[in-house]
């Protein structure tokens, strides 16, 4: 298979201190073992509720921070492993979309020059070629190039977020990982911006790791999807796989509280209430981490964790069940 991007064993724990001085009380396990691949031009959604890592591992991606074990691979090389000259040639191949377009654009500069800073960062191009790539990335996105000499608030927060996809697209990056793009726009803005990133794939031959808590959206544009709980993948499948017939009962439970996804042949799935919340990442059940809610709970979950194996070809569970 052809990827571009390998996470492999990843785990971040954040230390729980009681001061800054004390010695750790113990650990926050954020993301505790994850591990997948994604291919050259797919998109990969990581779908979970808050809390379960999802953010922590595209963070980890793209190094904002340290793994605490386990290995990242952009194009074969591991990314934890560079120089920081390395790095900084590496950051040009992994782009983030954000959530709050607003925020991760200075409100001071024009969208013009935001997006023309990577260029200059990177010394690619001369001013007026700047300039060119400039007003094509936002014809691309479908904005008129002249707002390029505009201020990010006299943009609505649909426009805002194709900005921040032209911002993303200006260094031709191998990677986009894109963390919840669409979860603070209003439902008909979020089908237009998600239609407008499934066009620039077309077009562009984009991979995504598209990370988000809404069913409907990671099935709309994902071709697999990688279930994660508490800091742990749970299942990772086709879209149609994981659709049609979800393994864990996590991902079943997911799935029957979100009336809009089709489901099975579009039936309606019977609603599955879990009990208790999520426990905290700081103090994980024992063996299977979901087994204090799981309607299908036996005793060997109680002790033993589960390993994520293939029970179909392409689809992965972990689950004594299976
Ligand atoms: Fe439920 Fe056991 Fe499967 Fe965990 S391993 S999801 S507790 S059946
Ligand atoms: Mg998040």
């Amino acid at each position: 298979d052809d990827a571009i991007l390998e996470v492999d064993g990843l785990k971040k724990y954040f230390p729980i201190r009681r001061g800054v001085f004390s010695r750790p009380k113990g650990h926050v396990k954020a993301v505790d073992g994850v591990s997948f691949k994604v291919r050259r031009g797919e998109t990969l959604g990581i779908v979970g509720e808050s809390g379960c890592g999802k953010s922590t591992v595209a963070r980890l991606i793209i190094r904002l921070l340290q793994a605490t074990e386990g290995s990242v691979r952009l194009d074969g090389r591991d990314i934890h492993a560079q120089s920081p000259a390395e790095l900084r040639a590496m950051r040009r191949d992994v782009q983030m979309i954000f959530q709050d377009p607003y925020s991760s654009l200075n409100p001071r500069w024009t969208i013009g020059r935001t997006l023309a800073e990577p260029m200059k960062i990177y010394g690619i191009g001369s001013k007026r070629e700047q300039i060119e790539r400039v007003a094509s990335l936002l014809d691309n996105v479908g904005l008129n190039p002249s707002y390029a000499s505009r201020y990010p608030h006299e943009f609505s927060g649909g426009q805002r977020q194709r900005i921040g996809i032209a911002r993303a697209l200006v260094l031709n990056p191998k990677v986009i990982i894109a963390d919840e793009p669409v979860s603070a726009l209003d439902i008909s803005i979020q089908a237009q911006v998600i239609n407008l990133m499934q066009d620039l794939q077309e077009q562009y031959r984009l991979t995504y790791l598209f990370i988000s808590h809404d069913l409907s959206v990671v099935e709309h544009i994902s071709d697999r999807v990688a279930v994660m709980y508490l800091g742990r993948v749970v299942e990772l499948a086709s879209k149609e796989q994981l659709f049609r017939s979800p393994k864990h009962p996590y991902t079943g439970a997911l799935m029957s509280a979100a009336p809009e996804v089709r489901g099975a042949e579009g039936a309606k799935r019977e609603r599955i209430i879990l009990r208790g919340d999520v426990p905290s990442p700081a103090n994980p059940p024992s063996g299977c981490t979901f087994h204090t809610r799981c309607p299908s709970c036996m005793d060997i979950c109680k002790t033993v964790a589960p390993a994520l194996k293939e029970v179909e070809p392409g689809q992965r569970v972990s689950c004594h069940l299976y």
